[in-house]
């Protein structure tokens, strides 16, 4: 059932989940399939977390936070585990450019292209990139690897930044990992994604989150939403349950979708964990977050064909830092046709989403004056990297809005605006968080790996099991 906002919750539960973002509707919803009883407590209006979107004028326009590209293994992981009707959505995105001063080039951004590419337009050996893409494949989150990012490429392509451009920009894009990050994360998402190219939700972020949410209650999955959970309960050293507007629901299980370092030292709180496990949870690198500029065209306006995903630059060489800095000249740009990706809609418009990495202290601490200036100039500069590909775009536009790390973080409550949650470090933390406390649960992006909308949906999966095994011992 769907609660009422000002409906109270007197029933007790087997599991209640703390955030409603992929990781916390994936374990949700196997967990409700296979006879558990489950709430879904979600302190926003709408499930998803960053899987979300926004309209404007009358949803004239569409805007998709999060539908950038994800990798192939999502087909099955909905399929498995949402429905097949979900899973047929999915369709590649055919068309990936890059557009910077070392290079242009356009690809389907599968392992077979990659290649051809590195070999013809790089000049490499195929022999030598056949051996990196082989050492990719064979890395394994097991491995007790300090190989950096750094240390990868100077193995594999020593001196050259234009290579480490190609391979690492969509990746820093994507999830704000630097050359100083463990080559083991890079090595899997960058496998991931190119065993097949990338992939899209044809229908929009609405469309599937309805469909999630249909699945869901079909579950027999009870949900609130705007209920913000003030506490995770803890008695006799064991998960209990959670508090909201002041009021305990009872669980066997909780499972937090909330960020990892604010479930432990604000949900459940600092006293009820050994030193070891804070110091480590305190020691959690939280992820850069990220910027978008969301461009609605005018009614009846149309735009030539530009790619649907373009990696643009006008920095001269690839630097990590430089992608992340208040005055990036980087950017990504999504472009969503009508046709393509809502084809079930009439009359749809041309929605157009440009997205950066950035530090949320740059935008933190700037003055609500400063603030307005920066965002109008993020705009600006926005609108004249897409004029390089659409002269005219300017007076095309309806809707030009901007979002920073301040409007992340109000959204999801990801502390610092994080897009990506922590660092590496930050899976050990939340897997081992279970064994700290029986009954606590935690899913939701952790460690790279563990993040992006495969990463948490497979991450739900995988906590779901474990907890189907803790419930399972009738602990
Ligand atoms: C701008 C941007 C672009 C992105 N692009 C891509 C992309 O192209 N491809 C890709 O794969 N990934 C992308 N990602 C990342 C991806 O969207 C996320 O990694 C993934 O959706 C995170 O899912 P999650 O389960 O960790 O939960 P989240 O989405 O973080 O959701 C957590 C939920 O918990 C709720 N919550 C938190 N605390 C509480 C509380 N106390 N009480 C109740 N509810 C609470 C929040 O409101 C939120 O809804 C992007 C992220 C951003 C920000």
């Amino acid at each position: 059932m769907l609660y009422k906002v000002k409906d109270e919750i007197t029933k007790n539960y087997d599991v209640v989940i703390v955030g409603a973002g992929l990781a916390g509707m994936t374990a949700a919803n196997i967990l409700g399939r296979n006879g558990h009883s489950v709430l879904l407590l979600e302190s926003h209006n709408k499930l998803g977390g960053f899987a979300t979107w926004f309209y404007r004028n009358d949803r004239n326009h569409v805007f998709d936070i999060s539908l950038h590209g994800f990798p192939v293994g999502m087909i099955k992981t909905c399929r498995k585990y949402w429905s097949k009707e979900i899973a047929d959505s999915i369709v590649q995105l055919k068309d990936v450019r890059f557009v910077n001063p070392q290079f242009t080039i356009q690809t389907d951004f599968t392992k077979e292209d990659y290649t051809n590419v590195m070999v013809e337009k790089f000049h490499l050996e195929r022999e030598t990139v056949d051996a990196f893409f082989d050492f990719l494949s064979k890395m394994n989150f097991y491995d007790n690897s300090q190989m950096t990012n750094r240390e990868l490429f100077n193995k594999f392509f020593p001196g050259r930044n234009d290579v480490i451009r190609f391979l690492m920009e969509p990746i820093t894009y994507a999830n704000g990992s630097t050359l100083e990050d463990p080559a083991i994360s890079y090595g899997i998402v960058f496998s991931n994604f190119m065993s097949k190219g990338v992939y899209t939700f044809r229908g929009g972020t609405d469309t599937l989150i309805g469909k999630m949410k249909e699945e869901l209650l079909k579950n027999n999955v009870d949900i609130k939403l705007q209920a913000k959970v003030e506490k995770i309960t803890i008695s006799n050293n064991a998960a209990s349950g959670v508090v909201i507007n002041g009021k305990k629901i009872n669980s066997r299980v909780v499972l937090s979708n909330s960020n990892i370092r604010s479930t432990v030292l604000d949900l459940v709180g600092e006293e009820f964990f050994p030193k070891d496990f804070l110091s480590k949870t305190k020691g959690t690198r939280l992820n850069s977050s990220s910027c978008q500029v969301y461009m609605g065209l005018k009614e009846g306006e149309k735009i030539p064909y530009i790619g649907e995903l373009v990696f643009t630059s006008s920095y001269p060489t690839y630097d990590p830092a430089r992608l992340l800095d208040l005055k990036v000249s980087s950017r990504t740009f999504s472009v969503y046709y009508p046709e393509e990706s809502r084809p079930q809609e009439e009359n749809a418009r041309v929605a157009i989403v440009s997205s950066t990495n950035c530090q949320y202290d740059d935008w933190k601490n700037l003055t609500p004056e400063d603030y307005e200036l920066e965002k109008k100039f993020m705009i600006e500069e926005t609108i004249k990297g897409l004029e390089v590909f659409i002269p005219d775009i300017r007076d095309k536009l309806e809707i030009i809005e901007a979002a920073t790390p301040l409007t992340v973080e109000r959204y999801t409550l990801h502390p610092k605006g994080t897009s990506f949650g922590t660092k590496f470090e930050g899976l050990e933390v939340s897997m081992n968080l279970h064994k700290t406390i029986p009954g606590l649960f935690h899913a939701g992006s952790v460690g790279i790996i563990m993040s992006g909308w495969l990463g948490a949906a497979n991450y739900g999966v995988i906590q779901a099991n474990a907890i189907e095994s803790y419930l399972g011992t009738g602990v």
